[in-house]
C-alpha cells in the first residue's frame, strides 16, 4: 500500500452504517463517483489520466535508508510486485471504497483471496464455519484443501441459527457465508448472522461476488471482512482471473486475543506486533507483508487494470443485468417445461423479503430454475441454446448458462449438490447485458428441444 493509498483509505474510514443506500454511503461522495475516481487521480509524472498499467517486477530505492525503512514497514511504499504494486493499489483503494471498508488485498483469484482471508485468523487445528449455500468450487476448497493445514470446517444451515450458534460455541472462529448465494437465488440475513458471531467473538466472512458492492454492502449489516472474485461482476466482461480480500476494520484483534497473527509479535517483523502497530489497518497491511509474501498469490497489474475499467461502469451494468435477469426470471415462471425458477425478485419466493432488505437494488443476475425431465433435460437445454454461452463463470456482459450437476458441482456428493441448490434438474443462468427478447427467444427454442 502506498502512503496516497494509506490516506485515502483514511478518508474512506468512516463509510457504511447508515443504511441509506448507495448514494449517500460513504464518506460524502455518491457510489457512482467513487466508482470511477476512488483511488484514481491523474498520474503525478505523466498526467496520464487512466490509471497506468505498472508492469514491473521491483522498485528502486531512493538510498539504503529508504530501503531499510521499507522492509521494516517503517515507510509505506512498493518494493516487490508480489507485496504491491501501484495499479493494483488503486483497485485495492476502489474496492474497499466501493464495499465502505478500511482496506483492501488483492490476489490472484477469488479462491487466492478466501485463503488471505482465513491466513492470518487461522492457526493449524483450529475450526471455522461455513454455509452450507456456497459456490462449488468453496466446498471443495474448505472440505480438501483447507484440512491440509490442519484448518477445519463445519458446514451449517446458515438458516438455522441455533444451528450456527451451537457452531461458533464449539470454538469455530470464523463464519464464511455468501451475501446472494451461488448458484442459487438465496439471500442470507447477514444482520442476523452478525449478532451471533459478535457475540461469540468469531470473524463474519462474506463472499460478496455475486450482489456486488451495488446491490449489498456488507459492512453496513455487521461484517467484518469481505472477499469478492473480480473474475465476476466486478470486471464484468469475461477478460479477468482475480479476487480481493476487503477489511471493515472494525474487528478488534488486540481486546480478542483469540487472532495472535494479527495482535502477537511477528519474529518476521523484529517483533512487531500488527494491531498495536497499524491500528484498523492491521489486517490489511498484514494481507501484503504476511500474506502476499508468503503465499505469492498477487494480482497481476494487467488485471487490476481490466477490473479498474469494470469497476467504472459497475452500477450501470448491474442496473441492466438485474432488470434483464428479473424478466427473464417472470418470463420462465410462466414456461410448462419449467418446473421451478429461484430468483430472489420473484413474488413467489422464499427469500423476496431478506432480497428487498438486502438487495433493495435488485436480486442479482445469476439464478437456477429446474427444467422437466431432469438431467438430461437439463443438459439438452444447456446444449441448445446459442446465445447463451455453455461455460463455467458468471457476471460476463454475455449471457452465460450451465447444468451445474454434471460441471461446476460434479466434485460434490449427491446430498451436498442438493444442499448448495444444485441437483441433476438445475440449470443456471448468467443474464447479460444483451437485448432481453433475444435471450428469451434462446431459451425459449432450448427448452422446447429439451
Ligand atoms: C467464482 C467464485 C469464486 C471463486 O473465484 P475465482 O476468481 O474463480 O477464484 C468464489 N465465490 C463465488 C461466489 C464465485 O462465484
Amino acid at each position: 500500500m502506498s502512503e496516497e493509498a494509506k490516506q485515502e483509505a483514511g478518508s474512506e474510514a468512516d463509510t457504511g452504517g447508515d443504511g441509506d443506500g448507495p448514494r449517500e454511503s460513504g464518506g460524502g461522495l455518491g457510489f457512482e463517483t467513487r466508482m470511477i475516481h476512488a483511488g484514481a487521480g491523474p498520474d503525478p509524472v505523466t498526467g496520464s489520466r487512466q490509471t497506468p498499467i505498472h508492469q514491473t517486477s521491483a522498485y528502486a530505492f531512493h538510498d539504503a535508508d529508504h530501503a531499510a525503512s521499507l522492509f521494516n514497514l517503517q515507510t509505506f511504499g512498493f518494493i516487490y510486485s508480489r507485496l504491491g504494486n501501484p495499479t493494483v493499489a488503486t483497485l485495492e483503494e476502489r474496492i474497499a471504497s466501493l464495499e465502505g471498508g478500511r482496506g483492501a488485498t488483492c490476489a490472484a483469484s477469488g479462491h487466492a483471496a478466501q485463503v488471505l482471508a482465513f491466513f492470518p485468523l487461522l492457526e493449524a487445528g483450529e475450526r471455522f464455519a461455513a454455509s452450507n449455500r456456497l459456490y462449488g468450487g468453496s466446498v471443495t476448497q474448505f472440505s480438501r484443501t483447507f484440512p491440509k493445514f490442519d484448518w477445519r470446517c463445519d458446514f451449517v444451515d446458515t438458516e438455522d441459527l441455533s444451528a450456527v450458534e451451537a457452531v461458533l460455541a464449539q470454538g469455530a472462529k470464523a463464519l464464511f457465508v455468501e451475501s446472494l448465494a451461488n448458484p442459487g437465488g438465496v439471500v442470507t440475513d447477514l444482520e442476523a448472522l452478525a449478532g451471533l458471531t459478535r457475540a461469540a467473538g468469531a470473524v463474519l466472512i462474506v463472499d460478496n461476488t455475486l450482489a456486488t458492492p451495488w446491490l449489498c454492502r456488507p459492512f453496513e449489516w455487521g461484517a467484518d471482512l469481505v472477499v469478492h472474485s473480480a473474475t465476476k461482476f466486478l470486471s464484468g466482461t469475461g477478460t479477468v482471473i482475480g479476487g480481493a480480500v476487503v477489511d471493515s476494520g472494525r474487528f478488534d484483534w488486540t481486546a480478542s486475543g483469540r487472532f495472535p497473527g494479527l495482535s502477537e509479535p511477528e519474529p518476521a517483523y523484529h517483533g512487531l506486533k500488527f494491531s498495536e502497530t497499524f491500528g484498523d489497518l492491521a489486517f490489511t497491511v498484514h494481507s501484503h507483508a504476511v500474506g502476499l509474501r508468503d503465499l505469492g498469490a498477487s494480482m497481476a497489474p494487467m488485471n487490476a487494470f481490466l477490473t479498474l475499467l469494470g469497476t467504472e461502469t459497475l452500477a450501470l451494468r448491474m442496473e441492466r443485468h438485474c432488470r434483464n435477469a428479473q424478466v427473464v426470471a417472470e418470463w420462465l415462471t410462466e414456461h410448462p417445461k419449467v418446473e421451478w425458477v429461484s430468483h430472489a425478485g420473484l413474488p413467489t419466493s422464499p427469500y423476496r423479503e431478506l432480497a428487498e432488505k438486502y438487495l433493495p437494488n435488485g436480486a442479482g443476475a445469476v439464478f437456477t430454475f429446474g427444467v422437466r425431465g431432469g438431467y438430461d433435460a437439463g443438459v439438452k437445454v444447456v446444449e441448445t441454446c446459442e446465445l447463451f454461452s455453455h461455460l463455467a463463470n458468471i457476471g460476463d456482459a454475455r449471457s452465460l448458462i450451465i447444468h451445474p450437476a454434471s460441471t461446476t458441482h460434479r466434485q460434490l456428493s449427491d446430498e451436498q449438490r442438493v444442499a448448495a441448490g444444485a441437483g441433476p434438474e438445475v440449470v443456471r443462468l448468467s443474464i447479460g447485458l444483451e437485448t432481453v427478447d433475444d435471450l428469451i427467444r434462446d431459451l425459449d427454442r432450448a427448452l422446447a428441444a429439451a
